[in-house]
Order: structure tokens, then C-alpha cells, then sequence
């Protein structure tokens, strides 16, 4: 028999465990050997389409649980039940803890199931794939923001944006644009001209690692031109107050943000 998470809360510690799995930004060779482990070994996974999708390759004999996307609350009720008595790990693309599932999943079973082992495997981040694509364009300091207004109030995003742009650091967004939310991405741009110059370096990577990869580099006065190329598979890099083009040889044009070793190294 099942049991529920309430039943389990003042017995031992259930025979199950939840590990919440970051599967990297899409290839396979992105993923963490400790990722394809914890998969590997599960007797459940569950996730949705889009990142079970990314992993055919580790599906043997776990049991399957697909969702779809939304419906958090939902699935990580799923989750912790169904790890009572079975090694469940959730998939998340990314890192999970980055606007991902690791928090929700933490919170609820701190409320319904405290004594259950639960591990979040981390994951290779937008912010780290696509940087990686660009160049190197988070060398020092940078921020992170997520555009989407579904559990943050857009006027706080643009707070933050506001504020993170008098600092001159380079900040990455997440979520940028949506098939609905298509304004707030232009309301940041506007925001982040009124404080950094046009030639300021922006960098769009959308699909990160994965098959249809697309990778522009522009600059903020020069963006909106290329707005129909975002949508939610995308990574939106605002440079920094010094962060700059990067010149090679090749034809591909790259982002970067010097670190300061110039400030004390010859070189
Ligand atoms: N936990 C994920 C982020 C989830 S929020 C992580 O750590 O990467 C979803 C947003 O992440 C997308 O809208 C997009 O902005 C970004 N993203 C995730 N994977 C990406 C990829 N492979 N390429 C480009 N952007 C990606």
C-alpha cells in the first residue's frame, strides 16, 4: 500500500528518496555524471515532455511520469509521494535550483514530509551555456533576472532591472520574452538604455547546446531589430559597463568582459 505523505510524517524515515536532477541546457555531454547516475538508478522519473525528451538515451526500466509544463505545485505533490517507497528523481532543465523545481520541492516537503531524503543534483545553467557560446562574457561580477511575471509582480522585475543597470554589471535574463509577455522585454531594453551607451554588447542565444542552436551577438541600440528571434528558449546577455566585443580571427564574433587583470598584469 501507498503511503501518504501525512501517514509517513511521524514514522521513520521512508525507504524512499526524491533527488531533483539537473539535466544541463540540452546535450548530453552537458549533463553531470552525477546527473546521469541519479537517472540511471531511479525506479521513477518524472518531468516534463521537453526534458524527458533530452534524455531517451538513460530511460530503461523507470517508470515514467510525464507532465506538462505549469502544474508545479502539482508535480512536486506527485514527487514526494511517490518517493516514499521509490527512488524518484524529478528532471529540471538546467540547474534545478535556478528557477527551477529544487525550491518548490523543499518547501512542501519541509510542510508534509520532513523525514524524507531528498538531493538536488545541480546542472549546468542558461547563464553558464550560453556565456559559454559567447565567449566570456561573466568573467566578474553579473546578475541574473527572470522576465517572467507569473510568480514575480512585473513591477518588481523592473525594479531590479532599474537598479541593476545603475551598477553597470552584466546581467543575464531569463525567460526574456513569451508568446504573451512580449513587452516587458522591450520595457527592459528601454530601462537598460537609459543608463548604458548603444554600443553596449548584447548577447542572444537561444537553444543553447541543443540541435536548432542560434547564437547572436548585437548591441542594446541595435536589439530590438532582432526582437522576433526571442522567445522562451532564449538567453539575453546585457553587457557590462566593460564588457566588450571580442576580436578573432574567425568570422564568429564573440562577447567579453575582462576580468581586471590589466588593472595589475602586463600582458
Ligand atoms: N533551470 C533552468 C532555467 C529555467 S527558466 C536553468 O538553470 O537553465 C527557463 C529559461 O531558461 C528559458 O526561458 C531560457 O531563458 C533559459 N534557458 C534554459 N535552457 C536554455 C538553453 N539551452 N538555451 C537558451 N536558454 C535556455
Amino acid at each position: 500500500m501507498e503511503m501518504s505523505p501525512s501517514q509517513s510524517q511521524n514514522n521513520a524515515a521512508p525507504a524512499g528518496s526524491l533527488a531533483v536532477v539537473g539535466i544541463g541546457p540540452g546535450s548530453p555531454d552537458m549533463m553531470t555524471l552525477a546527473a546521469v547516475s541519479a537517472i540511471k538508478s531511479a525506479d521513477m522519473i518524472i518531468g516534463n515532455d521537453f526534458y524527458l525528451d533530452q534524455i531517451p538515451h538513460l530511460i530503461t526500466h523507470q517508470e515514467v511520469i510525464r507532465s506538462r509544463m505549469g502544474r508545479e505545485v502539482d508535480r512536486a505533490r506527485q514527487a514526494i509521494t511517490h518517493a516514499q517507497d521509490k527512488h524518484v528523481v524529478m528532471v529540471s532543465g538546467g540547474d534545478p535550483g535556478v528557477y527551477g523545481m529544487a525550491g518548490l520541492i523543499l518547501e512542501m516537503a519541509e510542510k508534509i514530509a520532513p523525514n524524507l531524503k531528498i538531493e538536488i543534483i545541480p546542472g549546468v545553467t542558461a547563464a553558464s551555456a550560453g556565456a559559454a557560446r559567447l565567449g566570456a562574457p561573466l568573467t566578474n561580477d553579473f546578475a541574473v533576472i527572470s522576465l517572467s511575471d507569473l510568480l514575480t509582480p512585473r513591477d518588481i522585475i523592473e525594479k531590479r532591472i532599474r537598479a541593476l543597470c545603475t551598477v553597470g554589471i552584466p546581467i543575464v535574463l531569463y525567460n526574456p520574452k513569451s508568446r504573451t509577455r512580449t513587452s516587458l522585454f522591450e520595457d527592459v531594453i528601454g530601462i537598460a538604455r537609459e543608463h548604458l551607451p548603444g554600443e553596449t554588447p548584447v548577447g542572444i542565444v537561444k537553444d543553447a547546446y541543443r540541435p536548432d542552436e542560434m547564437i547572436l551577438v548585437t548591441t542594446l541600440q541595435d536589439v530590438m531589430d532582432i526582437f522576433d528571434r526571442i522567445d522562451m528558449h532564449t538567453v539575453v546577455f546585457i553587457g557590462g559597463e566593460e564588457t566588450r566585443m571580442l576580436r578573432r580571427d574567425t568570422n564568429a564574433k564573440g562577447i567579453f568582459t575582462p576580468r581586471g587583470y590589466r588593472r595589475k598584469y602586463v600582458y
